[in-house]
């Protein structure tokens, strides 16, 4: 367990802790029913030590290259962390994903999910993977039409045999994320999959609210990033 000193720490992430506690006690949800997941992108090693110190373990990062060369390092002192990948995976990087990686949130078209159902075959490795909505419709932005997602869905669990536990979306930024956190988990509802990575340091209560599982906060835990490394 964390200490009070330690937490103390780690200010951000007491507060987001309090804050999904009471969001999902609004929303009739026990506290250990949503996931945090730290988003570490862009901090170094020493300002994710304090959070680990803290007792957070789950942890989200959007580059493979980033990860590798920040995690194993970590999970020499941590080895019960879970890290998740939350970023577009170009195939010729599976290799590398598979290996550095506990949970892909962003499985996002056909080509990348027979890519990585043939790499977890040859490893052997246990790998959890969400599936990626573009609940958006934004042409800029990966994912699954919601239209094409049913399919996608049976074609990655029932063809492919990947461990398909959940959906993931990231909504338009300037649109109200309530309506794509309801699609998300209607999409999710009538495939019969339990999670959804839905909400960030802006938006994680309404997530909430929605049924997320899984929240994917950075900024809130760490503070700001430099601009160039947003998504
Ligand atoms: C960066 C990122 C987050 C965290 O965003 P914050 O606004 O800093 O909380 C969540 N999800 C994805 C996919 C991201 O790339």
């Amino acid at each position: 367990m964390p200490t009070q000193n330690n937490i103390l720490s780690a200010p951000g992430l007491a507060e987001v802790r309090a804050r999904i506690d009471v969001a999902g006690k609004k929303a009739g949800r026990t506290a250990d029913g949503v996931c945090l997941v730290a988003v570490s992108k862009t901090h170094a090693v020493e300002q994710i030590h304090p959070i680990l110190e803290a007792g957070q373990r789950v942890f989200g990062e959007n580059r493979v290259q980033e990860a590798e060369q920040k995690w194993p390092e970590l999970r020499e002192s941590y080895p019960d962390i879970t890290l998740h990948l939350i970023g577009p995976l170009q195939t010729n990087k599976i290799k590398q994903a598979v290996a550095v990686f506990d949970v892909i949130e962003s499985v996002d078209r056909e080509k990348l999910a027979r890519a990585l159902a043939g790499e977890i075959a040859r490893t052997g490795k246990n790998l959890p993977v969400f599936i990626q909505i573009n609940t958006g419709e934004e042409p800029q932005k990966a994912g699954i039409l919601p239209r094409e997602g049913d399919a996608f869905i049976q074609l990655c669990r029932d063809e492919l045999g990947l461990d398909v536990r959940g959906l993931m979306c990231i909504p338009p930024a300037d649109e109200e994320p309530a309506l794509h956190f309801a699609l998300l988990a209607k999409i999710a509802a009538r495939n019969g999959l339990a999670a959804l990575s839905m909400g960030m340091s802006g938006d994680f209560e309404t997530a909430i609210q929605f049924g997320a599982t899984h929240v994917r906060v950075g900024t809130a835990i760490f503070g700001t990033r430099p601009p160039i490394h947003e998504v």
